[in-house]
């Protein structure tokens, strides 16, 4: 691997947020003056693409990056954009359910939890 990209994943990896790749570019200049925009673009491609990282999307909001690539759940909250990690176990059978409803051949599903952080409720 090269050091662009070892820099990208270890600025993933020390997050515990899930950044965009403009995020991604500010931290990783941080510590690696010299890298471009593109060659962080690239890298996140190329780490996504070897199951490095993951990518989530939202709409048509700007993808984020996660360091966790095993199947997880997200709450986001709909004041601050605050995104936070939910491991939680989903009844077996709901793939297959929602595949039936929408006569999908599925691959994996996910949820996605909207409503206001405990800091947005606490202010
Ligand atoms: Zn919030
Ligand atoms: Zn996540």
């Amino acid at each position: 691997m090269t050091r662009q990209r070892e820099v990208v994943l270890q600025v993933i990896r020390d997050s515990h947020e899930h950044l965009t790749a403009n995020e991604v570019f500010a931290a990783a200049k941080a510590r690696l003056p010299s890298i471009s925009f593109a060659t962080v673009y690239n890298s996140l491609r190329y780490l996504k693409d070897a199951g490095h990282i993951a990518e989530i999307q939202f709409g048509n909001g700007a993808s984020r990056f996660d360091r966790m690539t095993s199947r997880h759940d997200h709450a986001i909250c709909t004041v601050c954009g605050t995104l936070v990690d939910i491991e939680m176990e989903v009844p077996p059978d709901i793939l297959k359910r929602a595949a039936k409803y929408s006569r999908f051949k599925p691959e994996s599903i996910e949820f996605t939890l909207r409503g206001k952080c405990p800091d947005c409720v606490g202010s």
